[in-house]
This record gives C-alpha cells, structure tokens and sequence, in this order.
C-alpha cells in the first residue's frame, strides 16, 4: 500500500478499508510515514468524514496501538469521566478524587491542550513535581493504592492517540467527530472500566458548536463504548462561556482545590457534582444519580475528597507544599487588569477566541515543542448575564510577556457588552 493512495482515497470521499486504516495508523506510529502525510490524512478526514464502520475500525486500531489494561485484580468497579474538551473545564481534578474517596476505582487516562482548549495533564503538571507519566505498573498501582490516579497515554496505552493528539493540537484537525471518538475512545476503552461518563460540550468554545452535532458525537461516543460492554452515561453541557471563574494551567489547580475545600460554589461546582454523583451511581456505591450527587456534597463538606486530591498529588511525586499553602506559587510577571469600557450586561463571551488569547499568553502551544507557561491565563469577575459598570474590572489577565494594550483589545473583542437582557445559559441541555 501506498500512504499517498490513501490520502487520494479519502480526499475523493472514498470508504477506507480497515486494512488501509491499519497501514497508515501503524505506518505513522513506526516512522514510516511522516508528519506531514499524517497531517494531510487528517486535514482529509476533517473534511470528508468517516462512516460508523470506518470509525469504530480506526478507534480499535489506535486502541490496539498499545495494550488494554487489565484491572480484574483490583476490587470494585472502575469508572472514568471524560469531556469532548472546553476552555476551564477542570472537572477532572474535582471529581476524580470524590469518585475515589466514594470507593470508585479511577483508572483515568487523559490529554494535554487540544485546539483552543486545555488538557488535564498540562494542568495538573503545572504542580511541582507531578507526574503524568507513570508506567503501566505504577499507574495500575496507584488505582488499587489511592483509588484514583491520572495520567497521559504512554508507549504502552494509546500510544496512536498520544502521537496523533499532539498533531491535530496544531494542524486544526480537531474538530472532527470521527476523529474526536477514535481519540477518546482508544484512551478510555484501554483503562479496563466498567463504566464511563461522558461530558459532550457545545457552544461557542466547544469543538462542536451547535446542539445537533454535539449530540451526534454523544450518540456515536456513547455507541462505540456500549458496543465494548461499557456501561455509558453522556450529558451535553454548556460551553457558551469559560467554566467556571478560573482558565490557565495553575489558576485552574487553584480554582479545583478551592471547590475541593468548599470554598468556592459556582456553576461548575455543579456540573462536578452531576459528573462524580454519575460516577458514584456507575461504581455501584449509591442506587441512583440523585443519591451519588448527595455523596460527591458530602465528600466535600467532611473534607475527604480534599484529602484524596492530596494523596494523589502525594502518589504522583507532586509537591503537596504547594496544594497546602497556594500563596507559595510563582507569580506572573504581568497582572493585567480589563475593565468594562461601556455598562451593560454581559451577552456574550466568545470562549474560542478567550482560549486562543489563553494561548498567547503562554497556557497553551501554537508549535508541539512549545512549552507552557503554567501561571499564565484570565480569572473572571463576571460572566454572561452579569450586570457591569463602566470601569468594572471584568478580568484578571496573568502572564509574563510584556504586551497589555495588544491583550487588553484583543480580551474586549471576545466579549460583548449591551443593553440586551440575557438569560442565563443552562448548565446541562441534554442526558444521552
Ligand atoms: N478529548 C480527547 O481526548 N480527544 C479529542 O479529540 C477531543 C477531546
């Protein structure tokens, strides 16, 4: 076979088989096929689509790049959480160590920065010290030892998506529903679960913008995990707006350990509750939902989920000094401060282009060998619906490169300020 014949197929909007799937996938993972004839592959892809048959092919061959874990030796039921991705949805580093401190097993295996949007792993090693990449052993290990532990696909699990996600981070090939499912899917089908939640975001900052297509990708996710005997849950939630109040790699750590430590009540506060009460409920430790989200409040106000994100950050060699005194960490060079240039209401907050800005900032890469400047990025005053004055500070900008004018205009023309009444945006739209 021929890597260019390939190309050529798809690009005619011709069916691939799994064999041709098979070559290029494994071809590009051996060295044989370059960067630049994968990211043509992918480009070909974003456009013309797959079918149902070709991406359940390509999610088997990247999940088979590397091994499937076996858990069997651990008790209880092992359930993950994952989300389509957004600008500071830092669910994972709440609810992670609440389904752990309910007894749930979490093997969770996650991504850096994706497009516009953030990575769990980016932000967790903003913590001095810590490690996502742990061996196989280690990772199974710290499962059966703390009950949860996160890492980055590794050699030995996902290893197409690691190489892959990292290309299509800064080709613009993310937005792709056929391309999203095999990458998730090849990550969390490796885990060994028994249950998994999906967190499907739409709007302006997610990959998938409208309703119709973000529920497309819950369906398809949903379907590729149930056909490999998963027990499947999805939710497609609000991504018309930053989650929560905090985005950049260390402020998102800050802002989870402050909901760890009950100090912080917000929307996503919630959403964290709705996703670890699902976890709770597929880990077999409450009879339903509504009694798991009593739980995951609970583990918060008796201080034992805070306790788990410690042991955690303990178990992956992260420096807990930091999670214990948070004025102990770097400050950037540069606090910029935006304030309203008009009153009004806020209507609108364009969460893509917050995210691109987040990039330049320092939070995110334009090249893979870019590094991240992990105290760079925005805390949010207000948010959409919320009433400003002239001169009202709306946010917070950290960063250490030396351009507030540039960042200052560039922040203002993500949002809008008017007179118009705006409802405030719903949390969950719809349970798949
Ligand atoms: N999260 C992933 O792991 N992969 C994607 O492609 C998008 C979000």
């Amino acid at each position: 076979m021929n890597p260019v014949e390939i190309i050529i197929k798809k690009r005619n909007r011709q069916i691939l088989s799994e064999e041709e799937l098979k070559f290029f996938i494994n071809g590009y993972l051996e060295g044989k096929i370059p960067d630049y004839q994968m990211s043509a592959f992918l480009m070909t892809i974003y456009f013309n689509g797959m079918n149902s048959d070709e991406t359940i092919a390509l999610t088997r061959i990247m999940l088979y790049s590397g091994e499937v874990l076996d858990l069997s030796q651990i008790d209880g039921l092992k359930v993950d959480k994952h989300s389509t991705g957004g600008v500071g949805d830092k669910t994972s580093l709440v609810i992670a160590p609440i389904a752990a401190a309910a007894g749930v097993k979490v093997p969770m295996i996650s991504g850096r920065g994706l497009g516009h949007t953030g990575g769990t792993l980016d932000k967790l090693e903003s913590i001095p010290g810590f490690r996502t990449d742990l061996s196989k052993d280690e990772f199974i290990k710290i499962v059966d030892k703390v009950g949860a532990c996160l890492i980055g696909q590794t050699k030995e699990i996902a290893p197409a998506d690691k190489k892959i996600y990292a290309i299509r981070d800064v080709t613009g090939t993310v937005e792709s529903i056929p391309l999203i499912c095999a990458s998730i899917m090849s990550k969390k089908l490796a885990e060994g679960i028994n249950g998994l939640v999906l967190d499907v975001k739409t709007g302006n900052g997610a990959f998938m913008k409208n309703l119709n297509d973000s529920e497309n990708l819950a369906v398809n996710l949903k379907n590729i995990s149930e056909s490999f005997g998963v027990k499947t849950i999805a939710y497609i939630t609000d991504m018309n707006q930053p989650l929560g109040n905090y985005v950049g790699n260390w402020l998102e750590v800050y802002e989870s350990i402050k909901i760890l430590k009950d100090e912080i009540h917000n929307e996503l506060t919630e959403l964290c509750h709705l996703l670890s009460g699902t976890m709770i409920y597929l880990g077999g430790k409450s009879k339903d939902v509504e009694e798991g989200i009593l739980i995951s409040k609970e583990l918060i106000t008796n201080g034992k989920a805070y306790q788990k994100f410690l042991e955690i950050v303990e178990n992956q060699s992260g420096d807990v000094s930091y999670i214990e005194n948070l004025n102990k960490y770097p400050e950037p060079k540069f606090r910029i401060e935006v304030k309203a240039n008009r009153s009004g209401l806020i209507s609108r907050m364009d969460s893509f282009a917050i995210g691109m800005l987040g990039i330049e900032l320092g939070a995110g890469r334009m090249k893979y060998t870019d590094e991240i400047d992990p105290k760079a990025g925005f805390i949010f005053f207000k948010k959409v619906g919320d009433e400003v004055g002239e001169g009202d500070l709306i946010t917070e900008i950290h960063t250490d490169k030396n351009n507030s004018d540039y960042f200052v205009t560039k922040f203002l023309n993500s949002i809008e300020i008017s007179d118009k009444k705006t409802e405030p945006l719903p949390l969950v739209y719809k349970t798949i």
